[in-house]
């Protein structure tokens, strides 16, 4: 595997780790691989230590779920299937709560639906969570929440779970670990199909080498990476597909372990500020002081205090413009507050939110990482 591919790994600042139902438990018994999960978290707790920001998409909540409840193999029905779900992922939760605490780090649980990463309020408060907890050296485990999600507002699977995840904190490395290690030009048992160690270009081609490769326990193939890897680098995030069936597969991974790269389009901050800027329709226009254009300009979040009027009618997690006084647009960013709110904030310090609104909303009327300045 050549270097600069390896090198995404150990020099990506901030990691995303999908780990599948195959891998956790044991196909038969459904029973946890309590001795890969030690070794695959002791891998997360040695980056995490070197700096790097380590979130973990973790599916095995129904495989787990389903031997405690003693359901027989097979498709399950949805309803059990979330029922399943709700029993597993207390002792999936457990376990990597145990596991990391082993290495003095703190385990967050997020269950995230459809809903939370599509929907651009909900987006917001996931990313912000998310964030927070990552600034506070705590690892995230997350699932879907699949105990109540039902079929329109559910991915279904976690691979592509992950890839979302992955471009809405702006990660720049998704490494799924699965019982494969990688894309091969038709399915490995076939005479003559070849590995491919790395994709630049998700091509009609590509996507017509992905079978159905999905087993009783998790519902990912093949398919399902490869949507994974469109998502994934198309937001700026470097995405592998490696085989996880090994003790400590990062660290096998890092030391040049076999596996498919799939390069990443642009950079995170590249992809973001493009889909801010380009990528959505504003809803509304907010009016700021001369003070407020420098402050921008000079690369700050936009505070209610710089606002003088709020124009049309968007929610909090919108896309808006911000104009000057003469009406010119200095820049275009996802708005923390509706029009409503950011109406009767405006003018005021941040310390007035809460009195004003009644809850304790951002500082920021527009986070600086949520702006992208007019070029000219
Ligand atoms: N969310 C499911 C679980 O935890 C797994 C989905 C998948 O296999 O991709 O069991």
């Amino acid at each position: 595997m050549a270097a600069v591919t390896i090198a995404r790994l150990s020099n990506a600042q901030r990691v995303v780790v999908k780990i599948g139902s195959a891998l956790l438990t044991d196909g038969k018994t459904g029973k946890l691989n309590r001795d890969w999960l030690g070794a695959f978290v002791a891998d997360v707790a040695a980056m995490r230590a070197r700096g790097q920001e380590m979130l973990i998409v973790s599916s095995g909540a129904i495989a787990l779920g389903r031997r405690a409840l003693g359901l027989p193999s097979g498709r399950l029905k949805l309803e059990e299937s979330q029922a399943a779900a709700a029993v597993g992922q207390i002792g999936l939760a457990q376990a990597f709560q145990e596991s990391l605490s082993a290495h003095g780090r703190n385990c967050a649980q997020i269950l995230l639906t459809l809903d939370d990463t599509e929907t651009r309020r909900r987006y917001l408060n996931a990313r912000s969570t998310l964030n927070t907890l990552l600034r506070l050296g705590a690892v995230p485990v997350i699932n879907e929440n699949d105990t109540v999600a039902t079929s329109e507002i559910r991915y279904g699977d976690n691979d592509r779970l992950a890839a979302r995840v992955a471009s809405m904190i702006s990660a720049d490395c998704l490494v799924l670990l699965s019982d494969v290690d990688g894309l091969y030009t038709a399915p490995p048992s076939e005479p003559g199909a070849t590995h491919i160690p790395e994709v630049t270009d998700i091509t009609p081609e590509i996507m017509a080498m992905a079978g159905d490769a999905a087993s009783e326990m998790s519902r990912g193939g093949m398919k399902t990476k490869l949507a994974a890897a469109l998502i994934a680098t198309e937001g700026g995030c470097h995405m592998a597909i490696a085989n996880g069936r090994t003790l400590h597969p990062l660290k096998a991974l890092e030391e040049g372990g076999r596996c498919t790269w799939f390069t990443a389009r642009s950079t995170p901050y590249a992809a973001r500020k493009r889909w801010i800027s380009g990528g959505l329709k504003t809803k509304g226009t907010i009016v700021v002081d001369a003070g407020a254009v420098d402050a921008l300009l000079h690369g700050r979040s936009l505070l209610p205090a710089g606002i003088t009027a709020v124009q049309g009618r968007f929610e909090r997690g919108d896309a808006v413009s911000v104009r000057d006084s003469e009406g010119r647009e200095i820049a275009r960013g996802l708005s923390a507050y509706s029009n409503e709110d950011a109406a009767r904030i405006l003018g005021h310090n941040s310390r007035e939110i809460e009195e004003l609104l009644g809850f304790a909303g951002r500082a920021e009327m527009i986070h600086r990482d949520d702006l992208v300045l007019k070029k000219g």
